[in-house]
C-alpha cells in the first residue's frame, strides 16, 4: 500500500483497535474486492451482512445514481413526502407478518434500536428494559445498555454510567423468562444471536418468549439487524421461525450497501411517536431518499431473483465442505450466518492472518474469540463457494 495513504489513514481516520488490517480496498464486485495491486479478496463478512445482493450490484448503483440525480437530501424525515421511502415503507409492510405497517427510517442499527426503545417506553409507560446476554445491538449508549452483561461488561464497564433499568436473560434458557414481569417496557432479542458466535434460538424458545411477553404486556422487540434482508435463508428470521414481535428493528442489508435503518411496529404503536411530546423522536438524514431508492432496489433484486430461496442450500454447502476437517470443532448456521468454532482464540489470530495471505476477509465475533465468520453476500455462487471453501481448508490444514 502507498505510504503515505497508510500515514494519513493511521494518522487522520479515528481507529477502533490499535491493529487494523489494513487492506486498501480499489473495487468491489459481487463476492470479491480488490485491492489497487489487484490482489483478490473473497468477501465472507459482506459489511457485516450488508452486501446481500452483492458488491456494485447493477440494479442497486442504476437506483442510486438515477434518485441521486432526482434529489438528494431536501428537508428533515418525517415532513415532506418523498417517493423512495413511501415506497420502500410499503414495500417492506407488505413482507413482514403481523400488521407491522408502519416503519420509522433512521440512519444506522444502533439508532434503530434506540428509536424502538423509546417507543416501548412511550407505549407501554414502563421504564424496565430487558436484552439478552452476549447481544450486541450497537456502540450507542442506548443501544450499548442493552449490551448482555457479563461478557458486554469490559465494553460498557468503560462507559457507565449508562441506562438504569436494564437487565440481562440468558438467550435459550426458559427458566429465565420469569424475570421478564409487568415492570418490563420490552425486552430485546436477536432471533438468531449473532455477535454472540451465531447462536439459533432453540425449538420452542421464541414462542416461550412471545408468550411470556403477552403474559405480562411487555412488548417483544426483534433486533433483525443482522438476520433480515435474506441472511438466514428467510426474508426475515420472524419469518423463518414463525414468531411475530411487535417492533423490529432492521439495518445493514436494509440499506443496500447504503446507511440505512428502520423500526416497524403495527400503528397503534407507533403513532404513540406523534404527540406528548411532539418531535419525541426525530432525526435529519433518516430515511434518505438515496438509501431508500437503494434500499428498495436491493429488496426487488433478492425477490426478483429468488435470492433467499437459495440461501439454506448455500449454507448447508459451507457447512459440508468445510464441517470434517480435524480443526474444526464444529458450525453453527442460520441460513447463510455461520460461525465455524476452532475451540482457540490463539487458533483464530492464527487463522485470519493465514487468511490474509490467501485472500478471504472473515473476522471473528465481538463475544467469541474462538470461531470464524462466513456471511457473503447472499449471490455467492456455488463456484465462489467451493472458490472460497477450498482455501479455507488450505489455511486450516496449514493451522496443524
Ligand atoms: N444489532 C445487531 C444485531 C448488529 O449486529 C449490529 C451491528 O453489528 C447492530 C445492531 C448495530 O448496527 P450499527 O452498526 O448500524 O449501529
Amino acid at each position: 500500500m502507498n505510504t503515505i495513504l497508510r500515514k494519513q489513514f493511521l494518522a487522520h481516520v479515528g481507529q477502533t483497535s490499535p491493529s487494523p488490517m489494513l487492506v486498501e480496498v480499489a473495487r468491489a464486485e459481487g463476492s470479491f474486492f480488490y485491492t489497487p495491486e489487484g490482489k483478490r479478496y473473497y468477501d465472507l463478512v459482506a459489511g457485516v451482512s450488508v452486501s446481500n445482493v452483492g458488491h456494485c450490484n447493477p440494479a442497486v448503483v442504476k437506483a442510486v445514481q438515477e434518485q441521486a440525480a432526482r434529489y438528494m437530501h431536501v428537508m428533515v424525515y418525517g415532513e415532506l413526502v418523498e417517493t423512495p421511502q413511501v415506497e420502500y415503507a410499503a414495500k417492506v409492510a407488505s413482507l413482514l407478518s403481523g400488521g407491522l405497517s408502519s416503519l420509522y427510517f433512521v440512519n444506522s442499527g444502533a439508532e434503530a434500536v434506540e428509536g424502538a426503545l423509546k417507543l416501548a417506553k412511550r407505549y407501554t409507560g414502563r421504564t424496565e428494559l430487558v436484552s439478552m446476554r452476549r447481544a450486541y445491538h450497537g456502540s450507542t449508549h442506548g443501544s450499548m445498555s442493552m449490551m448482555g452483561a457479563p461478557e458486554g461488561e469490559e465494553w460498557k464497564g468503560a462507559f457507565r454510567p449508562l441506562l438504569p433499568d436494564v437487565q440481562a436473560i440468558e438467550f435459550n434458557d426458559f427458566g429465565e423468562l420469569e424475570r421478564i414481569t409487568r415492570r418490563t417496557a420490552c425486552v430485546l432479542a436477536e432471533p438468531v444471536q449473532g455477535e454472540a458466535g451465531v447462536r439459533p434460538p432453540v425449538p420452542g424458545y421464541l414462542e416461550a418468549l412471545r408468550r411470556r411477553c403477552d403474559e405480562v404486556g411487555a412488548l417483544l422487540v426483534f433486533d433483525e439487524i443482522q438476520t433480515g434482508m435474506g441472511r438466514t435463508g428467510a426474508l426475515f428470521a420472524m419469518l423463518k421461525y414463525g414468531v411475530t414481535p411487535d417492533i423490529v428493528c432492521l439495518a445493514k442489508a436494509f440499506g443496500g450497501g447504503m446507511p440505512l435503518g428502520a423500526f416497524a411496529s403495527r400503528p397503534e404503536i407507533m403513532q404513540t411517536l406523534q404527540e406528548n411530546p411532539v418531535l419525541g423522536h426525530i432525526t435529519t438524514f433518516g430515511g434518505h431518499p438515496v438509501c431508500c431508492a437503494a434500499g428498495l432496489a436491493a429488496l426487488n433484486y433478492l425477490l426478483d431473483n429468488k435470492v433467499v430461496e437459495g440461501v439454506e442450500a448455500k449454507g448447508t454447502l459451507y457447512a459440508q465442505l468445510l464441517g470434517n476437517h480435524p480443526a474444526v470443532r464444529e458450525i453453527r448456521r442460520s441460513g447463510l450466518l455461520l460461525a465455524v468454532e476452532l475451540g482457540e482464540p490463539q487458533k483464530l489470530y492464527r487463522i485470519m492472518e493465514l487468511f490474509k495471505q490467501a485472500g478471504i476477509l472473515s473476522d471473528w465475533f465481538l463475544f467469541c474469540d474462538t470461531a470464524f465468520r462466513i456471511s457473503p453476500p447472499l449471490t455467492i455462487s456455488e463456484e465462489e463457494i467451493r472458490g472460497s471453501a477450498a482455501l479455507i481448508l488450505k489455511c486450516l490444514d496449514e493451522l496443524g
